[in-house]
C-alpha cells in the first residue's frame, strides 16, 4: 500500500530518536556486529565444502541458461560448490515421434506427461535410487514443481539445502501422470497460489534460493543471518552513499559509529516493518514480543 513507507519512515524516525537517547547511555566499545564472522568473508570454499548437485528434468532446457550462467549461480559453479545438470525429457521418449504426453484417461482438457517417459528420464539421473519415496533417500530428493504442492518458503529452502542432490521435475501442459508422482517424487512444491505454464521458472526459483544457502556461495556467510525471513523477520532499512538524496537523509544513528545503538535500531526496525508489511508473519513477531 502506498502509505506504508511513510508510516514506516515515521516509526523508524521515532526509533531513531529513541535510540539516540539510548546511545548516550551506552558504552561505545561493544564488538562491531558488522565484523563478526570475518573468517568466512573470503568466500573461498573450505576443503570439505559440501557440493550440491541440481538436476532439472525438463522439456524446455533452453529456458535455463540465462539464469544458471549468470551472477552468483555461475560463481557458485566456478567455485565447485554446486553443479547444474539439464535432462531433456524428450530424449527418453520411446516412439519415432518422440511423444512425451498423451490425452487423459476418462477424458478432460489438455495433455498429460507420460509416466513411462518421465520415469526413464528420472532413472537416468537416479540410477541407484529405490522406488517408493522416503525410503533410503537421505541425501537426495526428487521434487515435482506443482501448484498442488507445499508453498515454497525460506525454511523449506533451508531444508532442501541439507540434501546433496536435488532432482527438480518440471511439469508442463495439464500436468503429470499420477503414477510417476507416487513412485518417484518425494515432495511437491508450489512457488505460489497461481498457475504457470510450466515448472521451469519454479525450479529455477527453488534452485536459486537453495544455492544461496550452500556454505561459501555468498562471500559473507553473516549476510544470511539478518536477511529478510531469517528468524521470520524482514530486513531493516538499508542506505548507501550519497548521505542526502532528493532531500532524504540517512538516519543519523547509522553514521554514529555506535555499533550497539545501530544493532538495536536495526532490530527494532525489523520488528516494526514486519508488523507493518507482513503481519502474516505473526509467529516470529510473537517470539520477539515475549
Ligand atoms: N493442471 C494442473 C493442476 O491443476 O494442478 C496444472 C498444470 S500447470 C498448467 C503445468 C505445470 O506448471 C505443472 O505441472 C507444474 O510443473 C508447473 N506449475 C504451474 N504453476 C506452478 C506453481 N504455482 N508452482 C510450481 N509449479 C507450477
Amino acid at each position: 500500500m502506498a502509505h506504508q513507507p511513510n508510516l514506516e519512515r515515521e516509526l523508524c524516525s521515532k526509533l531513531l530518536s529513541d535510540s539516540e537517547g539510548h546511545r548516550a547511555a551506552e558504552s561505545k566499545h561493544e564488538p562491531n556486529p558488522t565484523h563478526q564472522g570475518e573468517e568466512h568473508r573470503s568466500g573461498i570454499p573450505k576443503a570439505n565444502s559440501p557440493k550440491m548437485e541440481f538436476h532439472f528434468l525438463t522439456l524446455f532446457p533452453e529456458l535455463f541458461s540465462g539464469v544458471i550462467h549468470s551472477s552468483l549461480l555461475q560463481k557458485a559453479q566456478n567455485k565447485g560448490l554446486v553443479a547444474f545438470h539439464l535432462t531433456q525429457i524428450r530424449d527418453f521418449a520411446k516412439d519415432k515421434h518422440r511423444t512425451t504426453d498423451d490425452t487423459p484417461y476418462g477424458g478432460g482438457e489438455g495433455m498429460i506427461l507420460k509416466a513411462d517417459v518421465l520415469y526413464e528420464a528420472w532413472r537416468s539421473v537416479m540410477p541407484d535410487q529405490s522406488l517408493s519415496p522416503s525410503v533410503d533417500r537421505q541425501k537426495t530428493a526428487t521434487v515435482l514443481l506443482s501448484p498442488q504442492g507445499e508453498v515454497f518458503s525460506q525454511s523449506l529452502a533451508k531444508e532442501l539445502a541439507g540434501f546433496s542432490k536435488l532432482v527438480l521435475v518440471c511439469g508442463h501442459y495439464e500436468g503429470v501422470d499420477e503414477r510417476f508422482i507416487d513412485l518417484c517424487v518425494d515432495r511437491e512444491i508450489s512457488i505460489g497460489n497461481y498457475v504457470l505454464t510450466g515448472g521451469e521458472l519454479p525450479a529455477l526459483v527453488v534452485a536459486d534460493a537453495v544455492t544461496r544457502l550452500v556454505p561459501g556461495v555468498l562471500g559473507n556467510d553473516r549476510s544470511l543471518t539478518e536477511e529478510s525471513l531469517e528468524n521470520g523477520l524482514l530486513k531493516y532499512p538499508q542506505y548507501t552513499r550519497p548521505r542526502v538524496f532528493q532531500g532524504q537523509v540517512v538516519p543519523d544513528v547509522l553514521l554514529s559509529g555506535d555499533h550497539q545503538a545501530i544493532a538495536q535500531w536495526r532490530q527494532q526496525c525489523r520488528e516494526q516493518r514486519t508488523r507493518l508489511k507482513r503481519p502474516d508473519l505473526k509467529q516470529a513477531l510473537k517470539v520477539f514480543q515475549q
